[in-house]
């Protein structure tokens, strides 16, 4: 039988996870073939005056997937790999994402094909306006409520919600989210996706009963997310032995300084190098023998290749797709323990909801309320999957998916179909 090596597409592999969720809810093949395309998908070319008086022309995606359950929610990249097949996968899994953490949002995600880095800031927020224009007419609180993503910020979202505003006359704060705070930004929505991630790993940690021990994680990533998920997780008494970032990591067993890595990184531009811990690849950080393993870099960091060198017992998927499909089994079968990515990360999108809630009735919560909000919707949906993968004797990936399929199933099939 001749074996295809061609890569897969994102988009195939976001619908082949649709479809084995599908199967195990026994879901009408009318039903699935309605889910199995998005929406709308907008593709916009468009000029940008650079600093040295250069023309040079964009490209840019709004996608939206499913807007059955409430308004298109999800995040803008910014990344000069991103391709309208990848904004189509990412799509389809924030309306999963949404409907797995029971928050009333469709998925949507979008972006440009651009290395963020290489342009001055005046730059990037000419790109950042004249983007926000060319989507604006898919964009509003009630419609589609973009968010910051990979290689975008608050500072990004500031620049668009003051883009739609002007154009709209007036101050439109519940257009975007993961805004700064002086803006109608929420307390609590910088950190809220670390927050996520150590809160399920605490409750994850809890359900296999690791509580004999000081657990010992590693996370890969050291970004955003990876840093702040790193000290939260210390900050809950875990020991963090290793970090690493797209160049190295580091390694030490009796536990990382982590305030002094920051500063370490800031000056160096990366983790290797560290006093007071070894040297890994940033691979190897995967292998260790470790309790809880967070991949927070990027997708497709563990694959068939290596997923049998694994060791860790828990692994917190904190990156969008960080497992790819076929690694999904062999962990199964190793007996490692996955909480997949869209209930993992899904502490941003929540907090996220909480900020457009808090826009629309103009009145603002403390952050302790935000925290506990956030704890109660994570906890509940960790609970409701473990439950189905318990019933069903699914593994956790399959019945997060399962339960989210269903729930915008059953919000397609109420609706009826129009006209
Ligand atoms: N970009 C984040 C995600 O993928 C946040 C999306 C949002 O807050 O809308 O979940």
């Amino acid at each position: 039988m001749a074996i295809d090596l061609k890569p897969q597409s994102a988009f195939a592999v976001a619908q082949q996870r649709l479809e084995r969720a599908a199967q195990v809810m026994n879901l009408p093949d009318d039903s699935l073939r309605m889910l199995k395309e998005v929406k709308r998908e907008l593709t916009v070319h468009f000029p940008v005056q650079l600093d040295n008086g250069s023309v040079h022309v964009y490209t840019g995606y709004r996608v939206q997937h499913n807007i059955s359950r409430g308004p298109a929610k999800g995040g803008l990249r910014y990344a000069a790999d991103l391709t309208l097949d990848m904004v189509k996968a990412l799509a389809m899994l924030m309306t999963w994402k949404c409907a797995v953490v029971g928050i009333p949002y469709g998925g949507a995600k979008g972006g440009v094909t651009v290395d963020p880095k290489a342009l001055s800031k005046n730059e990037l927020e000419h790109l950042t306006r004249r983007y926000a224009t060319e989507i604006a007419l898919l964009i509003g609180p009630e419609r589609d409520v973009p968010a910051p993503d990979l290689g975008t910020n608050a500072q990004v979202m500031a620049w668009i919600m003051d883009t739609i505003s002007m154009h709209t006359g007036h101050s439109v704060t519940a257009s975007v989210t993961g805004k700064p705070v002086d803006v109608g930004g929420s307390q609590g929505r910088h950190e809220s996706p670390g927050r996520g991630i150590t809160y399920l790993t605490l409750e994850g940690l809890k359900y296999l009963r690791i509580d004999d021990e000081t657990p010992t994680v590693a996370v890969q990533g050291f970004g955003h997310v990876g840093a702040s998920t790193a000290r939260l997780l210390q900050d809950a008494g875990l020991r963090v032995v290793a970090v690493g970032d797209s160049k190295g990591a580091v390694y030490n067993s009796k536990g990382l300084d982590l305030a002094a890595l920051r500063e370490h990184r800031q000056y160096r531009g990366g983790v290797s190098g560290f006093k007071k811990a070894d040297d890994l690849s940033p691979r190897e950080l995967l292998e260790l023998p470790v309790t809880v393993l967070v991949p927070a870099a990027r997708e497709n960091q563990i694959t068939a290749e290596n997923a049998s060198r694994l060791q860790a017992r828990l692994i917190t998927e904190a990156a969008n797709a960080a497992i790819a499909p076929d690694a999904d089994d062999i962990l199964h079968d190793k007996g490692i323990f996955v909480l997949p990515d869209i209930l993992a990360n899904s502490g941003g999108v929540v907090v996220s909801y909480f900020e457009w809630v808090q826009d629309l009735q103009a009145f603002f919560w403390e952050e302790e309320e935000i925290n506990t909000k956030l704890h109660h919707v994570i906890t509940r949906a960790f609970y409701e999957v473990l439950h189905l993968s318990v019933n069903k004797r699914l593994n956790m990936r399959t019945a997060a998916y399962a339960l989210a399929v269903q729930r915008v199933a059953n919000a397609n099939s109420v609706r009826g179909i129009y006209p």
